[in-house]
């Protein structure tokens, strides 16, 4: 006799998974990839998902940590999280043919980075020391002019030139209260500083939160399906923790730690901005293998963010 599956409602959140500047990414190495042959090369991953590297990894291209690695005669993409000033201009100097897959959202905080060093502002931004987007963005201005804030104890201690000349900026993939408890320390401390015209959070990283916050008071445990390296999957993790959820970041199905899952009655499903959709189907799939599984997508507005690829692919 087959032994009768407990009963487990899935919540899956939505929105969820892939963002517009992690779609245009990887179209933009398969598109260089038709348009140049393999292999293509690409500074970094892409985007924070190994599924999504392997697959391009079949496909051609071949990942590498610094531009030295790559040979003069074969083109490179840098990746959506952004890369400092010095990595083009130094692909330009060995005459590399390469393509730019730097989300527009971050490209935006580059280009805001500039204009408050060109009024004579110093800036402070907020994110994770090392992130590939922080590296990214602290090189698109000189050292000394920006320095990285990371807690509410950095904002309270953190030296500057001059309080009357600040600006802050931050990082797009950010927990956005604690992005906003930074902010009030800094603002308490420095009245004068400078926000950014437009919240630099972006919406994918804000919509995958609040989706998250929309279905935590309904389920036991959350499972957030991304890479640990993912800061928007680490947060929408910590955002299920703040409420309440015993939540786990697991980068696919075979992650799925049975014996702490127990036998729940609900589960939340989610996924960081670089995760597939077809994990989350393999996700629920390895969750009704041993439940008798009720799914239901939360209620939302779709996304309908659309970025434009470089002209050089598509002409
Ligand atoms: S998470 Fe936001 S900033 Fe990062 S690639 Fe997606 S849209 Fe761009």
């Amino acid at each position: 006799m087959i032994a009768s599956r407990p009963p487990l409602q899935v919540l899956i959140a939505a929105p969820r998974g892939f963002c517009a500047g992690v779609d245009r990414a990887i179209r933009i190495v398969e598109l260089a990839l038709e348009r140049f042959g393999a292999p293509v090369y690409v500074r970094h991953e892409i985007v924070h998902n190994r599924f999504v590297v392997d697959r391009l990894k079949t496909m051609g291209a071949i990942f590498v940590d610094e531009l030295d690695d790559v040979p003069d005669d074969r083109p490179v993409v840098f990746s959506a999280h952004g890369v400092p000033k010095s990595v083009p201009a130094a692909a330009t100097e060995r005459g590399l043919s390469f393509v730019d897959a730097t989300c527009p959202l971050v490209s935006k905080v580059h280009r805001q980075a500039e204009r408050l060093i060109e009024e004579g502002r110093h800036i402070l931004f907020i994110g994770h020391a090392g992130h590939p987007e922080v590296i990214g963005t602290l090189g698109q201005v000189p050292a000394g002019s920006i320095t990285l804030v990371e807690t509410v104890e950095d904002a309270g201690r953190v030296p500057v030139p001059d309080p009357e000349n600040l600006a802050f900026l931050t990082q797009t993939t950010l927990s956005v209260d604690d992005t906003a408890a930074i902010v009030d320390a800094l603002r308490i401390r420095f009245p004068a500083i400078r926000a950014p015209r437009s919240e630099d959070i972006c919406y994918a990283t804000s919509n995958r939160q609040a989706a998250v916050k929309e279905i935590a008071g309904s389920v036991e445990r959350m499972l957030v399906i991304g890479s640990p390296q993912s800061s928007n999957s680490l947060r929408l993790a910590e955002v299920a923790e703040r409420l309440g959820v015993s939540a786990r970041l697991i980068e696919r199905a075979s992650a799925i730690d049975w014996e702490c899952m127990g036998t729940p009655r609900s589960v939340g499903v989610t996924a960081g901005a670089s995760a597939p959709e077809q994990l989350v189907r393999e996700v629920i799939d390895a969750l009704a293998e041993r439940f008798e599984v009720t799914e239901t997508v939360a209620d939302h507005t779709p996304e309908r963010m659309t970025f434009k690829l470089p002209r050089e692919l598509v002409a």
